[in-house]
């Protein structure tokens, strides 16, 4: 069964680093958006008559909708597909959105929260213009786990400008002794159509150098893994048995709807994404149409290309006796020279049934990536 991803794209203030397709001045959109998500739901379930094993409600920030609105969705959500089927449901939240009520619609609604935390310092806080400080996490995830949400994953950012390794350590400290169950640890890309991207341009931000990122990401994985959470993505670790379901679908690559502006999905040997104005996006649902503003059929070796790129991000790697099935093609015989290679640099273990590559290669992975095409 296909995971089901729902867009939300609304913040309260657009974070200057931010690439997401989020919005922090239509939340008047809103009730008219959350009709629209619903009915485009309604669509695949009456024409493919699909259900879902996986839901993930990201964006953006789906906690900056009202109760009322946060009810409503949930609500139409499960009277169209079958809640009993789905293994897994995540809701991302800011901390600062979290309160009473809301946690105890996740509580009803939700297995899953993912929180931005990004930092536990203040001062980088505010360099990333986050809207919350760090006792907002705290305060955030007592409410939450008052409320008997049982799994809880942080997203931590490192790579941030001014940071460094022992302040990248004192965030994994922080989330050792507060325990959720899920880490996403991951680096600050500077985009370059974002304010930070402006900035970078402008020579107007010095973020740390790349060994020094490097030594974040060694040292930070160390420590997450020595307290109990296994890495199994490049960006991911958590503790046993509690891998974020939705996600590894991806990387399988398995099939996924992705509903709301700009969601992307794919689906029956093809690739689509929405229009990415949610206006737009409203407008077209409204007037009957394809909300779908690209669509692209996968041949064979596109489906080749997603496998590879997919299975070398996780842990486990791309399996060969897994890929022949699917392509009828040996992979290590094509590439032997490649991944010899790749392990005689030290960025790739395990080459013997499976290529999985080393946190060094993680860290070269669009690089490396790039030579099997
Ligand atoms: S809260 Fe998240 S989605 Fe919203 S602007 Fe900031 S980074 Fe982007």
């Amino acid at each position: 069964m296909p995971g089901l991803y729902v867009h939300i794209p609304f913040c309260i203030k657009k974070c200057p680093y931010c690439d997401f397709s989020s919005f922090d001045d239509i939340l008047y959109l809103a009730d008219d958006y959350i009709e629209c998500v619903l009915r485009e739901l309604r669509h695949y379930k009456n024409n493919f008559g699909i259900e879902f094993d996986t839901l993930f409600i990201g964006g953006g920030t789906p906690t900056v909708l009202t109760e009322k609105q946060m009810d409503s969705l949930f609500t139409g959500i499960y009277s169209i597909i079958d809640r009993k089927k789905l293994r897994e449901i995540t809701m991302e939240v800011n901390p600062e959105t979290v309160t009473e009520k809301k946690a105890r619609i996740l509580e009803a609604n939700a297995g899953r929260v993912s929180m931005g935390c990004q930092s536990f310092h203040d001062k980088f806080l505010e360099k990333l213009c986050r809207i919350h400080s760090a006792e907002s996490i705290y305060k955030a995830y007592d409410i939450l786990r008052k409320h008997n949400i049982k799994n809880i994953n942080f997203d931590l950012m490192y790579g941030i400008e001014g940071q460094s390794t022992a302040d990248v350590l004192h965030n994994i400290g922080e989330i050792v002794k507060l325990k959720p169950e899920h880490v996403s640890f991951y680096m600050l890309t500077v985009y370059s159509h974002t304010e930070f991207g402006r900035l970078s341009e402008r020579g107007e931000m010095e973020l740390p150098h790349d060994e020094v990122i490097g030594h974040m990401y060694e040292r930070g994985a160390q420590a997450l893994e020595a307290a109990g959470y296994a890495q199994y993505e490049i960006s991911n670790f958590a503790l046993p048995g509690k891998q974020c379901k939705h996600n590894l679908n991806y990387w399988k690559p398995g099939e996924y709807i992705g509903i709301g502006s700009s969601a992307a999905s794919y689906f029956k040997q093809s690739r689509f994404s929405n229009v990415e104005s949610p206006a737009d996006y409203i407008k077209k649902i409204k007037a009957g149409e394809d909300p779908a503003g690209f669509t692209e059929k996968i041949d064979d070796e596109k489906k080749k290309k997603d496998y590879i790129m997919m299975r070398l991000r996780t842990k486990d790697g791309l399996d060969y006796a897994g890929f022949k099935s699917i392509f009828e093609f040996d992979f290590p015989a094509k590439y032997s020279n490649m991944i010899g290679k790749l392990k005689a640099e030290g960025l790739a273990e395990n080459i013997d049934t499976a290529l999985s590559l080393t946190r060094k290669g993680f860290l070269l992975s669009n690089e490396i990536i790039k030579q099997f095409f």
